[in-house]
């Protein structure tokens, strides 16, 4: 029997969806980093929500570099990429 693979159509009505600032893909919020601004600075958020926020998809390298960032983060797109690549960073 045929089984349509879920996309994003197919999403639970509830599960909150955000768009990544970098690819403008839409996806679960869970699937997101959170980058937040808070008091003129964007910095990468793992915890507490505040501040006002944006994404980036978390499994996708090609949304860290600094160049697709530079549109929603400005001059500072270049230290939000930096964050996101440390995340990567495997722990030893
Ligand atoms: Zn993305």
């Amino acid at each position: 029997m045929p089984d349509a693979r879920p996309t994003t159509d197919t999403l639970p009505r509830h599960t909150p969806e955000r768009s990544c600032v970098a690819c403008r893909r839409k996806r679960p919020q869970v699937e997101f980093v959170r980058v937040t601004k808070q008091e003129g600075v964007w910095a990468v958020q793992l915890g507490k929500r505040s501040g006002r926020g944006a994404y980036v998809c978390s499994d996708s390298p090609a949304c860290w570099q600094d160049k697709k960032l530079r549109r929603a983060f400005g001059a500072q797109a270049v230290q939000v990429a930096a964050q996101l690549l440390e995340r990567q960073a495997p722990a030893s």
